[in-house]
This record gives C-alpha cells, structure tokens and sequence, in this order.
C-alpha cells in the first residue's frame, strides 16, 4: 500500500522547490530590510517590487494596488475594514449609504465572521444577509438582483473552497451594474489563483486576497488587490511599509517564494485545465468503480477541475476519512470543528443537498503541479478503499460485542495484540487502557501501514482493535483482513461503551 498520497491541496500544499530556494536565498543572501537604504536594503527593496509587478501580470491588477500581506484572513479584513469605513465616513459626512452586507451563502467563514466584526466595532449596525445560492452551488442571481440596490458591500468567492464551483463572476458584474448597485465588491480569489484565469483590473472588483500557501508558497504569505480609488484602510499601522498600507516589516522569504511561484505560473510550468480535467475524470472514474451509489456534490462542468467532493451512500465522513487515512490517502470531510470532530458542512447545507450527502461528503484536492503517477497510485489506493468497504459487514460479524466480551477473548488469547487507533489529542496525559491486565499499543490509523508488515508476518497473533467509538477500530481490522490477517478483530461501540471508566 501507498504510504502518504496527499490529495488535500485545498487545505495547503508543499512548498515548491524553486519556492525554497528562493526564501533561502532571500534568508541567507538577500536578507536586507526593504526599508533600509543601503545596498542590501535596496536588493531586497528590488526583490520585493519585482514580486509586486510579477503579481500585478498575473492578476491583471491595472492600475489597481497590491500589496503583500500575511494571506487571505487579513486580505479579507484589510477589505471588510477599507470598505465599512468607506462607508461610515459617507454616512458621517450626510450622503446616503446602502443598509445591507451581503455575502454569499457558501463563502470561506472568515467573510461573514468578519463583515460581523467590523460591523460591531464599527457601530454600523448595517444588516448582514447570506445571499442564498442553487443546488450546483452558484450564487442565486434572481435574489442578488433583488437585493443589490440596497447593498453597501457584496462578498462573492471565485472558486469554492469545498466543491470547487467556480461563480459566475461576470453575472454578478451584470447584475451588480444593471441595478445600478453601489455596493463595493469583494472577491475572495483564494481558490482561483493558478486555477483561473484572472484580469482584476478589467472588472468592478474592488477587492480580492489571496493566499500563498494554497499555491505551493510558504503559510503566512499572501496579497491583497484594491481597485484604484476603492476606499482604503489600513488594518496596521506602524512603519509606514507597504506606502503605509500594511504596516510592518515584509515577510520577505515568503515574498521571494510567492515570485517562484507566480513565475511557475507565467513560465507555464503548471497544468493546464485540460491535463487537470484529465487527471479529475481519472479520480473520479476509480471512484464511481470503488463506491456503488457514490455521488459527486458538484456539476464538474463548472467547477474547478482539481477540487472533487463526493458522498458514499450509508457510509459517514469520518468512516471515510480513516479508510482512506489507513490505506495513506490524505483527504479532508467539508469541515472540522476545533476539537477535530466533524460538523456539517455550511456549504453543503447551503446547496441544500439532502442531509445523507452532507453527512458522508469528503473533499478530494489537488493542485496544478500534480504529477501523474500520484493521480495513478490514488487510483489503486481508492480502489483498495472500496475493497475495504465492501468487506465491512464480514468484519461487523466478528466484532468483539463489548468490553466484557472482549474481557473473555483475552484470557481465551493472552497472546492478542491489543492496538489503540485514538489519534495522540484525543488521548488524555497517562491514558493507558489497560484491558485483561495488558496495555494498548497506541497506533493511530495514519500509522497502520507502517505496523502491518511486522502483523502480517504473525499471523497466528490475534490483533484488537480499539477506538473511540468503534468506527475506525472498524476500518483497522478490515484493512488487516483484506491484506490477509485472519485474526483481526475490533471492539464494538468503542471505548465509550466501557462502563465506569473515565473517557478523555
Ligand atoms: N478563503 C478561502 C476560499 C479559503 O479556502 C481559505 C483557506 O482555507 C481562506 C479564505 C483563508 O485563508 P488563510 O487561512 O490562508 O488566511
């Protein structure tokens, strides 16, 4: 089996090589202050320009300004802030504003968390609406027409975060301009940047961020674009870098990385649509083969061909995400709360998909320097996935019932390998399941792969799994048995069912 197939490039990706030789090479050789007016404050001065001017071909910036930035949270702040204060300072001077933010329905949460924040701090007291979107995910042109002559700011995202759905941007510039809207304008281009083709400047955007790290650039990089004369406010203040737009010395390694990046992306090193179409319908045909019933939750006409987001029927998000973890496919549910507990996801229940496709969707992703032999070992690893699957209700029938049952088994096999599949934050500081007078070996399901070979070669050695719930304790002792362990059992309903003894 494969050991770590990422395909979860939505969330993040590696840096590209170039990219780390360029913030190396920014660390070590140029590592100069651009604010100092030296030579080796004027070197990283030059580097930092020639970034800028990089990212202004690629977006189509215009005469519009781009200034670099932490990544997209703070380029939505910077925009939400500049534009609510362009407003207040309308209303404070006696012209009429517009009452109403809106936001599309599916948008990355830092948008409406955001639009709230600002609002409050503000004293705006303006009415913050979703603006709903279809069954395929785009925003609902119809009540946007009816809506958008009251609206002070409009927050629509180029490419979704989760399915992939590409907006309808130039409809929404239609509709914007038909109504004679006022509202300022943000797009998030996060997911568009490398993916899409962008020309800012010829469009009534007044605002897009961008983050570097969805694109092979280091976290903690990203940009933010403004429309020439869009209102403006900075978010820091101090000295004076960045025209005095974003106070604070620039993060110059992740500068110099991004300009690896955007050259990849001007040189054409990257994918072509086409070669990503290709590679997506490759997926998703190992998927269709691997999952009777499965569903994609995204027309793929209109969605970027790198994003796949699909649901299995009977068969729960997390139950997915540890078959794919124990067979090395790294692949994300809609969203994760906090404590790492999957949560419905709010683009999904936007799209008003029936609660069983929310319930067992998972995010496929990849980027466009994916390379083929990925795409291919996936494929098998997916088809492995289904084979688990489909040997589940075999395994359900030799589940252990209960911590008792389990207690007999044990001093019927003293030899048995008991392995605890918890991931280490869900165990407590010294929670050491203890179970017939032996301790749990602790392998969370990313690690299986790596112990299987040493199982395998004992296969007289009785294996229980252990788990939270039972769930991937579950997938655990199928994937042992599908690769030829008889003796892979699992204790059902987890440890949550052991009665009296304290969970984490
Ligand atoms: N917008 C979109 C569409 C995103 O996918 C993300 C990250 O997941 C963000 C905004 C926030 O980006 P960051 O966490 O890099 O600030």
């Amino acid at each position: 089996m494969a050991t770590d197939i990422y395909l979860d490039s939505n969330a993040t990706n590696p840096v590209l090589a170039s990219a780390v030789d360029a913030a190396r090479q920014a660390m070590e050789q140029d590592f100069g202050n651009p604010s100092s007016t030296h030579r080796t404050g004027l070197r990283a001065k030059a580097l930092l320009e020639a970034v800028r001017a990089k990212a202004a071909r690629v977006l189509g910036a215009g005469d519009g300004r781009l200034m670099f930035n932490s990544g997209a949270t703070e380029g939505i702040h910077t925009a939400v802030l500049s534009a609510l204060v362009g407003l207040r300072d309308r209303r404070a001077s006696g012209q009429p504003i517009a009452q109403r933010l809106l936001y599309g329905a599916t948008e990355h949460k830092a948008v409406p968390e955001s639009l709230a924040h600002w609002n409050r701090l503000l004293g705006l007291d303006l009415e913050i609406l979703a603006l709903p979107v279809a069954a395929d995910g785009r925003h609902d042109l119809a009540r946007l027409r009816a809506l958008a002559p009251d609206a002070a700011l409009v927050c629509t995202m180029a490419a979704n975060n989760e399915t992939g759905v590409i907006s309808d941007l130039a409809g929404i510039e239609r509709v914007l301009n038909a109504t004679n809207s006022p509202a300022y304008w943000l797009v998030d281009g996060v997911q568009a940047l490398g993916k899409l083709p962008l020309a800012l400047a010829a469009t009534r955007i007044d605002y897009a961020p961008f983050s570097g790290h969805k694109l092979y650039a280091p976290k903690g990089i990203g940009m933010l674009y403004v429309r020439a004369g869009a209102p403006f406010t900075p978010l820091m203040v101090g000295g004076g870098q960045e025209a005095g737009w974003r106070s604070g010395t620039e993060n110059m390694a992740g500068v110099a990385a991004l300009g690896a990046v955007l050259d990849a992306l001007e040189d054409g090193t990257l994918r072509t649509l086409d070669e990503l179409g290709a590679m997506r319908d490759q997926l998703a045909d190992a998927l269709r083969a691997a999952f009777p019933g499965l569903q994609f939750n995204t027309p793929f006409a209109q969605a970027l061909p790198t994003t796949l987001n699909f649901s299995v029927p009977d068969v729960a998000s997390a139950e997915l995400l540890s078959l794919f973890d124990a067979v090395g496919v790294r692949v994300s549910a809609g969203s994760a709360c906090s404590s790492g507990r999957l949560a419905p996801s709010h683009v999904l229940e936007a799209m008003h998909l029936p609660a069983w496709r929310s319930a067992s969707a998972v995010r496929m992703s990849f980027g466009p320097l994916e390379d083929a032999a990925t795409i291919a070992s996936a494929c098998t690893a997916i088809a492995q996935c289904g084979a688990l699957l489909a040997a589940r209700p075999s395994v359900r029938a030799l589940a252990i019932a209960d911590a008792a049952a389990l207690e007999d088994f044990l001093s019927l096999h003293p030899d048995t390998t008991l392995i605890d599949v918890r991931e280490a934050h869900e165990l407590a500081p010294a929670d050491d399941v203890q179970m017939g007078g032996r301790s749990a070996l602790n392998v969370p399901m990313a690690q299986l792969n790596a112990h299987a070979r040493e199982w395998l070669d004992a296969p007289e050695v009785p294996l229980v799994f252990i788990c939270r719930s039972g769930q991937r304790a579950c997938q655990a002792a199928a994937s042992m048995r599908a690769q030829g362990h008889e003796q892979a059992w699992y204790l059902a309903g987890g440890l949550a069912e052991r009665r009296g003894v304290p969970m984490p």
